[in-house]
């Protein structure tokens, strides 16, 4: 049997719940390229090259830009503030390497990684790299992340002679107002830097050795291609296994309201499975058909029907007649250009009732004043009943 391969972008997976390496070889990976991806592919290629034609960084690979991609200001800004961070660290005369995918063998396992930059000192005794992140969503920081501790092996692997690794997680989109930095740095040194490779090889070790072990969590389902297939038992199992029998523990843990923990678990549970929820959804609705589908599991029964969708306003005239009738307090609560929160503003505004069979209302003055710029597309619906 080849020697598996880890990559460093899936070691909190891996590390968190072995058995995903055992259910995604049988799956496949249905997951489409995202605009979030193909924004973080060219913020990546661009930083790259930037580095190359303004630094003198080399490359082992060729710099690919995604195809028919348009950047926006915020795509640009971005990459100047990762360059930025970057660079302040490196002093003029160390080598930077950008894109450069190492895989070392470490006996039981290949490891691979990416490094998206990385400047190594004329002595070859001290590194300093960086992770560029795109998104939005915050990752952990760098002295508590799997993916910097496997980057972090990698170079010393790559250098052996070096003393200091410092390694930046720089993500511009994090917000610092609600607690999440924009930078954040791990710096191994010493014993602590020799220690890293044994301490992460343990580690993968052990999950080589639980081949069985199953564990759900949102940070690493999400980019799970067995989660995408909604065959993960234990993602199953959080949503199916509604039916037990109530045990003295369960009736001992009632309590008259949840507390703090449970809240959490069910916001944390909803963010795992939500878009997993709206996805299936999106499949059955593509090959239902005419038939109703009956679940085996409990006869819920499932049939599409056509309805109306959502009522949607010409955005350019809909705001000409939206600042001619209304203050701009009116039209600052409008700023959506929903219908039915126009409605409620013009009732108001003109003291009409909303809705009126025989009378003047917010309804028929909306019908009237935005009913020529107003469309709605016929759309479809699962009916679950
Ligand atoms: S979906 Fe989650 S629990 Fe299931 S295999 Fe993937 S990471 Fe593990």
């Amino acid at each position: 049997m080849p020697k598996p391969r880890l990559r460093c972008s899936s070691l909190d997976q891996i590390i968190n719940c072995p058995a995903s390496f055992t259910l995604i070889p049988l799956v496949v990976d249905t997951d489409e390229d995202s605009e979030a991806s193909t924004q973080g592919n060219w913020c990546h290629a661009q930083a790259a090259r930037r580095l190359i034609e303004e630094h003198g960084a080399t490359t082992p690979t060729l710099i690919k830009f995604p195809k028919h991609y348009e950047p926006d200001s915020i795509d640009n800004w971005v990459v100047d503030f990762y360059l930025e961070e970057f660079l302040d660290q490196v002093p003029g005369d160390w080598a930077i390497e950008v894109e450069n995918e190492l895989a070392y063998d470490y006996g039981r396992f290949i490891l691979t990684g990416h490094q998206d930059a990385l400047a190594v000192s004329p002595d070859i005794e001290t590194a300093v790299a960086v992770d560029l992140k795109r998104g939005r969503v915050p990752v952990d920081e760098a002295g508590a992340n799997w993916q910097i501790l496997g980057y972090l092996v990698q170079v010393k692997r790559a250098y052996p002679s070096l003393k200091k690794i410092i390694y930046s997680i720089i993500q511009p989109l994090a917000m610092p107002d609600l607690g999440y930095e924009r930078v954040s740095t791990v710096m191994l040194e010493g014993d602590r830097l020799e220690q890293a490779v044994p301490f992460l090889t343990g580690k993968l070790e052990e999950a080589l050795d639980n081949p069985s072990l199953l564990q759900t969590g949102w940070k690493y389902c999400r980019y799970c291609p067995v989660a995408n297939t909604f065959q993960c038992p234990a993602v199953n199992a959080h949503v199916q296994e509604m039916k037990l029998t109530l045990t003295k523990d369960h009736i001992a843990a009632i309590q008259q309201q949840p507390d703090l923990q449970q809240l959490g678990e069910w916001t944390v549970d909803r963010r795992m499975l939500a878009g997993l929820m709206d996805k299936a959804a999106k499949l059955l609705k593509e090959q239902i058909g005419n038939e109703p589908l009956i679940l085996e599991r409990d006869g819920s029964r499932i049939i599409l029907a056509d309805r109306n969708g959502q009522r949607r306003i010409e955005s350019e005239p809909g705001w000409q007649k939206l600042v001619e009738i209304f203050p701009s307090e009116e039209c600052y609560e409008c700023i959506r250009l929903s219908p039915t929160e126009i409605e409620k503003q013009l009732a108001a505004f003109f003291k009409i009732p909303k809705t009126s069979k025989k009378n003047v209302s917010g309804q028929s003055e909306f019908k009237r004043i935005f009913g020529s710029i107003t469309h709605q597309d016929p759309t479809t619906e699962l009916i679950i009943s």
